[in-house]
């Protein structure tokens, strides 16, 4: 049994509301919240003047184990986390071998639960050549299925470019399906646009143009169709358009949506004026897009069209992304800042704490109805980071955690700093020290259907 952890007097930020109480962990679990007495063998963590959030739950990473862990892996992009408040994370299927498979999705979990300091799921990938194989099995059990970053594989894998496929999955999958929503054909025309201009040296300003906002709402809107004829749980990942907003409700709670989407923190916080300063180390795929998308993207979260919040953590070393436009490997790290990112909106004004934890804590959670995770409650995992909000520090390489060592945000001042990460209610980060003893779990979902 491990010592009980108890946190004093800090403002905890949890279901809309913010109010200052004290919290007490013990055998994992958050036993008491309240006005606590110290008792002789607590271990008491002054919390005065800091703020509480359940631990982030990051919908989308790409961690690179197994298989490309030259770029990341399961011990350092979970360290990367927990050092950004992230406690939880779901991870795509594109590593090596890609996640096929019921088998290869175990190994998966085998390898987690020996190096992941945080919380871990995965999604079972589902691409153009084993949809029949999928729907054969009980898909219920799994997080969800997604096609995300297996398009690199092969041709003929993005599932948003062929109704025939989405039909077939739409109609026999009971999972979440979470798709990359991008039209090909589109993207394959501007870059033989592109080419012909300009060669191989494409300048990365261009990015946005050859994976348009048009290839993106196109995607977008016939995958919608298709699911809502089968009455399909769809899920659209990381939305870059304005445009794309507009083909999402928020009518009705998230619990009762069919069809859901999110954002990704670079994706609000980059615009087309940033490829002239970052080039390549910002190329994503979706695209970085206009100020006006930006800024669409903001107001649709705010207003409950986008439901959750995601980084699409995709490390790569430095020598694969600083390589001419078809070369350069699209994605960047992003799990370690999410919520200084973040955070950094709600010193401008843009939004409040509360959505901020809405839409990063307790949404990922309904959403991907996972267990006792993603709010400040009673009898649920004690998951929760600790953060100062008057706190001024400048990303850095030697303040990097990631096995790649770069990020696109290096040289940027954050007014805020995450101080103590709480996973599973062991205190594993701490100041800038992590106790690495002791491992996530592996998150577990509510099978009844919602
Ligand atoms: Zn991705």
């Amino acid at each position: 049994m491990s010592q009980s952890i108890l946190i004093k007097n800090s403002t905890i930020v949890n279901e809309g509301k913010s109010f200052v109480a004290d919290v007490l962990l013990s055998d994992g679990l958050i036993e008491q919240i309240g006005n606590i007495v110290v008792e002789s063998d607590y271990k008491v963590i002054d919390g005065t003047g800091k703020h509480l959030f359940p631990g982030i739950i990051d919908g989308q990473v790409h961690f690179r184990d197994p298989g490309l862990t030259h770029k990341g892996d399961l011990y350092t992009e979970s360290k990367a986390a927990i050092a950004g408040g992230v406690t939880s994370f779901i991870d795509m299927p594109n590593t090596v071998p890609n996640i096929l498979t019921a088998e290869s999705l175990r190994e998966k979990y085998e390898i987690a639960s020996q190096k992941s300091l945080a919380n871990y799921s995965f999604f079972l990938g589902v691409n153009g050549d084993n949809i029949d194989d999928v729907i054969k099995m009980d898909t219920s059990q799994f997080i969800g299925v997604s096609d995300d970053g297996l398009y690199f594989t092969k041709k003929g894998n993005l599932l948003a470019d062929s109704p025939e496929k989405m039909e077939k999955l739409f109609a026999n999958c009971n999972s979440i399906i979470a798709i990359h929503s991008e039209k090909e054909e589109i993207v394959e025309a501007n870059e033989q646009a592109f080419k012909k201009k300009y060669g191989e040296n494409i300048p990365a300003k261009f990015h946005p143009i050859i994976r348009s906002a048009e290839g993106c709402y196109e995607a977008t809107k016939r995958a919608i169709g298709i699911a809502k004829n089968h009455n399909a749980r769809l899920h659209i990942l990381h939305l870059t358009t304005e445009a794309e907003t507009h083909l999402f409700q928020n009518d009705i709670p998230l619990i009762e949506k069919k069809i859901t989407t999110e954002v990704s923190v670079h994706h609000l916080w980059f615009s087309d004026k940033d490829y002239d300063r970052l080039g390549m180390l910002i190329k994503w795929n979706p695209a970085i897009k206009s100020e006006k998308d930006k800024q669409g993207l903001l107001k649709a979260l705010l207003d409950d069209r986008i439901d959750i919040i995601t980084t699409d953590h995709a490390p790569h070393a430095l020598e694969e992304k600083e390589k001419p436009y078809f070369q350069s490997m699209s994605g960047a790290p992003m799990v370690q800042h999410s919520l200084n990112c973040m955070l950094e909106f709600y010193k401008q004004g843009l939004i409040s704490l509360e959505k901020i934890v809405e839409k990063m804590c307790h949404n990922p959670a309904i959403l991907y109805r996972i267990k006792n995770r993603g709010f400040i409650r009673e009898g649920y995992f004690a998951d929760l980071t600790l953060v100062d909000l008057n706190s001024q520090w400048t990303v850095a390489k030697d303040n990097l955690l990631y096995k790649c060592g770069w990020s696109p945000l290096e040289g940027t001042t954050f007014l805020t700093a995450i101080k103590q990460t709480f996973v599973n209610g062991n205190l594993v980060y701490d100041n800038g020290r992590f106790n690495e003893t002791i491992k996530g779990m592996e998150i577990t979902i509510s099978t009844q259907s919602n």
